[in-house]
């Protein structure tokens, strides 16, 4: 029987720290409670598995522990590891990418089970062969949605008028969308392309990652998107994505 003083989670590892002379601090996104700060006692020892299984961005299973100023991991058993995503240099970026922004858009023991699974799905998309670079667009995108910061890409944010072909720009501080005769002080407005609005749209109606059609997206319009949500993804994170610029740096290595 499972005594109270134990629990069970299925989560992603973020990213883990060596403390004291043996011990890691991992943080797991977890689906059940969300982000946790997780003490495996022992597992930089050599005999110690765990040290394997709690390697960045592995999908795992845990049995917690709950301690007096932290939780413990007494046991772990890998779910899925993601060779693919870690085989190549390219693809490790990517996932470092994912594992950075769910990080920082997640708050320690807020479940939500739908970025869980936007995680999960995205990591399983960059080990296919479909465009990953355009799987990671979607992660942006549904990332802000389920964190509550979705942009507004049908109306204009100021005026509430739907927009007309062309006549519409961009403005991450207003909270997306504007129309021409709207311009709020106090906010960046950028130009956005019908094409590049018309990929965000395509972005937001999809039901999952592998739903994506197979698109060949020309790389000024790639980098127009991409550059439109990472002004939103660090407008609201307040800080610059390191790992975008390393996986900028990797595709160019
Ligand atoms: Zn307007």
């Amino acid at each position: 029987m499972t005594s109270p003083r134990t629990y069970r989670a299925l989560g992603l590892t973020l990213r883990r720290s060596p403390v004291r002379e043996a011990d890691l601090l991992t943080v797991v996104y977890t689906r059940e409670q969300g982000k946790l700060e997780l003490l495996a006692r022992g597992a930089q020892r050599l005999t110690s598995k765990l040290m394997g299984h709690l390697e960045p961005l592995t999908l795992v299973r845990v049995s917690v522990a709950h301690g007096r100023s932290m939780d413990q991991i007494t046991e772990a058993e890998v779910v899925d590891a993601f060779p693919a995503v870690k085989n190549g240099y390219e693809n490790a970026a990517r996932g470092l990418y994912v594992a950075e922004l769910i990080d920082g858009f997640s708050a320690l023991s807020v479940a939500n089970a739908e970025l869980f699974n936007l995680a999960v799905e995205t990591l399983e998309a960059l080990g296919t062969e479909r465009n990953a670079d355009l799987a990671l667009r979607y992660f942006d995108l549904q990332l802000l949605r389920s964190s509550g910061f979705m942009p507004e890409l049908y109306i204009c944010v100021e005026c509430g008028e739907e927009l007309e072909p062309d006549r519409h720009r961009f403005a991450v501080g207003a909270g997306g969308t504007l129309c021409t005769e709207c311009g709020p002080i106090d906010v960046v407005v950028r130009p956005l392309s019908l094409p590049a609005l018309k990929l965000l749209r395509l972005l937001d109606r999809t039901e999952s990652v592998a739903a994506l059609p197979e698109l060949a997206v020309p790389p000024p319009l790639e980098r127009e998107v991409r550059e439109a949500l990472t002004a939103t993804l660090q407008y609201w994170l307040d800080r610059r994505v390191r790992s975008q610029e390393f996986l900028e740096t990797a595709k160019f290595a």
